[in-house]
């Protein structure tokens, strides 16, 4: 029975195992909890400068070691070495150089301002200070850059936090584990408990971290979100997407295409923010589609330790399965599968390799464009005026990212004020995940709170006002006892200060005066 809960790592091109881990178990969750909030405690007062040194030391570590890096996260998730370095490593530095700049302009102490607060002699300041444990339940899919960030930052602005990382990339939660020790952090403030999300996942909930980050699929998220509602703890839910790429008109057909192509099937399609549905306008569609195809058919399949691989693995059997079945209903259904479309084994290699594929003749009917297939698929679908366009691309459950293609920046911008997601990218895909300045997130069912930008950093400190009150009088006006010309001075104050013409407010500060008895006589 212990056997069975070893947690494997399995390379998803050779099916060789790297390594494996012992779980911890449900009991563990509320010990670990509890130990980091003790260790905490004087993170909490130790100076957001002396933190960050020790986060450089995260820093100095990486650059150091890429390679290494780049190769454990290839072998454990199948992306290719690149991909490891362009969109694992990359935005996790870019991260912890946004901290060093960032942090402090985000979180120094804010002084507030208020018509009433000179007359009152208030003085009213936000402080922001950490929450306290925050429990990281990360997917598989970016399983270095996702958890790294937000540890990152959450360490950063000193809370403690406890990471479930994916059992599917057990290898790189343990080098995260690895790569924070080489920080220096005090005993417990960081722990990583491996195990699956069905075992570990309630347990750290029901333990009472001050925040749950999820990030991964909707019905999860979902569950999650019941569960900390029940211990009234806040979360960010980063989940799903569908994201539509609009290519209009006057678009430049060669650079879309190859957009088109690299985003949706960078990490074999497996990416929350991959190009999962493509609008094309319909006197461009013929063109595009050709050219699109033609890309597709010189990306090169295999392991992503091979350098000149352009695309690796998915990482497992599940995945593959419902890649094909969105590609069988599409076709069920009238579709036309116009490259790719199965499994391969690229050199004889027995990993879960299936084949980039373009459809087209698809449309909302179809699983593959209503549902996240989170693999290399790329449906094309033609539209005959932008407004059209529009409302495909909000035809959907998610609202994570979106692309627009234009000559026309203006116009692009006009279309992308229209679309509901959290992300518009104009004459690009995907990439702002790489620029911690960005906010990320998204509406609808791709989530709820943010990560990355000022915005993202918000979600791991308590706001904390504090007001400090300098009045000379011996009671402020709204205190007991209540009078009639109390009442009537209260009125006149709101003239005075919310009318909007100069002799109504005058007015209102007169009778206010008077009322509060203020100007020597009743
Ligand atoms: P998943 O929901 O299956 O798993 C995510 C994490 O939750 C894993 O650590 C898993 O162990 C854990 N988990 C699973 N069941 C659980 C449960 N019952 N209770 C608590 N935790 C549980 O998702 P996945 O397959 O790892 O990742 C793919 C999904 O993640 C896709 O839908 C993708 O779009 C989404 N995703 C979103 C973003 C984003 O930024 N919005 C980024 C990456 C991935």
């Amino acid at each position: 029975m212990a056997e069975s809960k070893i947690i494997q790592s399995i390379n998803p091109a050779t099916l060789a195992v790297n390594a494996e881990f012992e779980p911890a178990s449900p009991g563990d969750m509320k010990t670990f909890v509890e130990a980091s909030r003790e260790a905490q405690k004087a993170w909490a007062r130790t100076p957001i400068r002396r933190r960050l040194e020790h986060l450089l030391k995260v820093n100095r570590f990486m650059l150091s070691n890429v390679d290494d890096i780049a190769r454990v996260i290839t072998i454990d998730n199948g992306k290719t070495l690149l991909e490891a370095v362009n969109t694992e490593i990359l935005p996790v530095l870019d991260t912890l150089n946004f901290c060093d700049s960032d942090l402090l302009r985000a979180t120094s102490d804010e002084k507030l301002s208020n018509p009433i607060f000179p007359v009152a002699r208030i003085e009213s300041s936000n402080i922001y200070e950490p929450l306290g444990v925050i429990g990281i339940i990360s997917p598989w899919n970016f399983p270095f850059a996702i958890p790294m960030s937000q540890i990152i930052v959450a360490l950063a602005l000193g809370n403690g936090v406890v990471l479930k990382p994916s059992e599917f990339t057990p290898l790189v939660g343990d080098m995260i584990k690895r790569i924070f020790d080489e920080a220096g952090l005090p005993e417990g403030l960081f722990i990583v408990a491996q195990g699956l999300g069905t075992e570990l996942g309630d347990p750290l909930v029901e333990a009472h971290p001050d925040k749950i980050v999820f990030t991964g699929s909707v019905p999860v998220g979902r569950h999650l979100m019941t569960k900390a509602a029940e211990q009234v703890i806040p979360i960010v839910l980063e989940l799903g997407g569908k994201d539509p790429f609009i290519v209009l008109e006057d678009a430049d057909v060669e650079r879309a295409s190859s957009a088109a192509v690299w985003g949706a099937f960078v990490n074999a399609g497996q990416v929350c923010a991959s190009v999962e549905r493509v609008y094309v306008h319909e006197s461009l569609v013929e063109h595009f589609t050709e050219v699109v195809i033609e890309k597709t058919q010189r990306l090169r399949l295999g392991d992503g330790t091979n350098p000149d691989v352009d695309m690796g693995p998915m990482i497992n059997e599940r995945r593959i399965a419902l890649v094909e079945a969105h590609i069988g209903d599409a076709v069920a259904k009238g579709a036309a599968v116009r490259t790719g479309g199965k499994r391969a084994s690229p050199g004889g290699l027995p990993g879960h390799f299936f084949e980039p594929t373009v459809l087209t003749g698809v449309n909302h009917t179809m699983d593959c464009i209503n549902e996240e297939t989170f693999g290399p698929t790329l449906p094309i679908m033609p539209f005959s005026n932008t407004a059209e366009a529009i409302d495909l691309a909000n035809d959907s459950k998610y609202g994570l990212l979106s692309s627009v293609w234009s000559r026309s920046t203006k116009n692009a911008r006009e279309v992308a004020r229209r679309i509901e997601a959290g992300t518009v990218i104009i004459n690009d895909c995907l990439f702002t995940y790489g620029f911690s300045q960005c906010p990320w997130g998204g509406v609808k069912n791709s989530g709820t709170g943010r990560t990355h930008s000022v915005h993202g950093i918000r979600e791991f400190v308590n706001i904390k006002n504090i007001t400090v009150s300098k009045s000379p009088l011996r009671e402020d006006l709204w205190w007991y006892p209540y009078s009639k010309s109390k009442f009537n001075g209260m009125k006149a104050g709101m003239q005075a200060l919310y009318c909007e013409g100069l002799r109504c407010r005058a007015g209102g500060i007169l009778d206010a005066l008077r009322s509060f008895n203020l100007l020597g006589n009743k």
